[in-house]
């Protein structure tokens, strides 16, 4: 199945429409609404799997992180085999502890495993040397936070451009353009952060995020300090970015309705992979946290999972 049909049969907030990257507020907002009604959400194929054949943007083999030694020795992840496919949008779920940072850390190349294998597009990067890691991060992987680490005392659109300028790079001025259009940031480029709603600076760190193409974008929390509203624009524009635009996006979150804005949700216990959901919805997914929470050795897991209507 292309994911194509996927994304119709599921009704996704985005995707397959008219204007399907929401330039205008409206838009996003009716993308919104079809969204939170769950329309077309029960039409899903419960059997659909992962396609074998499709490409895969990174992977891990094995991948283990501790942290400490002694009586203070924590194994934040214990031999993870994962596969990211290329033009998919995969949540990284779990409880509080369970890894999701230190995995999303290792794979982007911002923190060093402790052994395994990290592969991006079919570079090992084990074997880079810190200055080639660092080109490897700055010209192949987009990074969205979830308290936005835009640079207070740049415009909107000098933050956009800043990793093209830091790398030296031009960017390509029709491809900046429909970026800034996808966003709906044309008449905010001239603004400083401090000028702009979290939502406005979290789009702005999405569109630096896609402005250079990179083969993965991820995001970790990225909706964490938003309110619903702003939550659901950021999440139809990587959603839209996925489906409309090929971009790959792994996405660390906690809440069950950010996930179902995905194509796939992984659940983390303990530095394990333990599920693996194809078209989570909010439900599947707060099903299955709960019966994370209850097993044994996660007694804090998903405390407060955020819920909205
Ligand atoms: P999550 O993002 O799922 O909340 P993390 O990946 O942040 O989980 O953490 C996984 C485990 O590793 C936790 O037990 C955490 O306390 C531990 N951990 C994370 N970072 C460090 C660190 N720098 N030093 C020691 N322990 C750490
Ligand atoms: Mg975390």
């Amino acid at each position: 199945m292309s994911s194509e049909s996927v994304t119709a049969a599921q009704g996704k907030p985005v995707g397959g429409t008219v204007n399907p990257l929401g330039t205008s507020e409206q838009s996003l907002d009716a993308q919104n609404q079809a969204h939170n009604r769950g329309d077309g959400g029960s039409a899903a194929p419960s059997g659909a799997h992962h396609d074998e054949t499709a490409e895969i943007a990174a992977y891990t083999r094995a991948l283990t992180k501790v942290y400490g030694s002694g009586d203070a020795e924590v194994v934040a992840l214990d031999h993870v085999d994962v596969d990211f496919a290329r033009a998919r949008f995969t949540a990284v779920m779990g409880p509080s502890g369970s890894g999701k940072s230190t995995l999303m850390h290792c794979v982007a190349g911002l923190d060093s495993p402790t052994s395994g294998e990290v592969v991006i597009g079919d570079t090992n990067i084990a074997t880079l040397k810190d200055s080639k890691l660092t080109e490897l991060r700055r010209d192949r992987i987009g990074f969205v936070f979830q308290s936005f680490n835009l640079i207070p005392t740049l415009t909107a659109l000098e933050n956009i451009e800043l990793p093209m300028s830091i790398a030296g790079r031009k960017p390509d001025q029709e491809w900046l353009d429909h970026v800034i259009d996808i966003v709906g940031l044309r008449s905010r480029l001239k603004h400083k952060p401090s000028q702009l709603s979290g939502g406005q600076q979290q789009r702005v760190a999405c569109a630096r995020a896609l402005v250079g193409k990179p083969d993965i974008i991820f995001a970790d929390e990225p909706t964490g300090n938003l309110d619903s509203a702003a939550s659901a624009e950021i999440l139809g524009f990587l959603a839209s970015s996925v489906s409309d635009l090929g971009q790959t996006i792994v996405m660390v979150t906690h809440d069950p309705t950010a996930a179902a804005y995905a194509d796939r949700a992984l659940f983390l216990a303990d530095g394990r992979i333990v599920s693996d959901m194809d078209d989570p919805d909010r439900d599947k997914v707060l099903e299955r946290m709960v019966g994370l929470n209850s097993s044994p050795g996660s007694a804090d897991a998903v405390a407060t999972p955020t819920v909205q209507a």
